[in-house]
């Protein structure tokens, strides 16, 4: 005996593990079907249009102005980029023992 429900459409009597209702071809499992977000039809999960109001389903979500991203950083001066190192701080073996400071990241006064 096989287990079987009402479809909640049109209470027609069809198999409880049915994805669809063989009767008025609507979705029963949320696991292969969707609501349609406006006729609240059910309709395939990977559907792009609603078969019942035909609405695009595809649409991506709606965006808020265009975006242009963030400005480009660029040097002042409009030359190339200044640079604070030249190369990385090695161990002289002798000579003059100068040790470029390293990067500051923060400047107190632009506090
Ligand atoms: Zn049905
Ligand atoms: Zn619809």
């Amino acid at each position: 005996m096989e287990d079987v429900i009402k479809c909640p459409h049109c209470a027609e009597v069809i198999k409880q593990e049915a994805t669809m209702c063989r009767f008025c071809q609507r979705g029963l499992s949320l696991t292969h079907f969707k609501k349609c977000g406006f006729c609240k039809e059910m309709v395939r999960i990977k559907a792009t249009y609603c078969r019942f109001c035909s609405h695009d389903l595809s649409e991506p979500p709606p965006k808020h102005g265009p975006f242009n991203g963030a400005p480009v950083p660029r040097s002042p001066s409009g030359g190339p980029a200044l640079k604070t190192e030249v190369a990385l701080p090695l161990p002289q073996p002798q000579g003059e023992l100068e040790m470029p400071k390293p990067r500051r990241l923060k400047r107190p006064e632009e506090e």
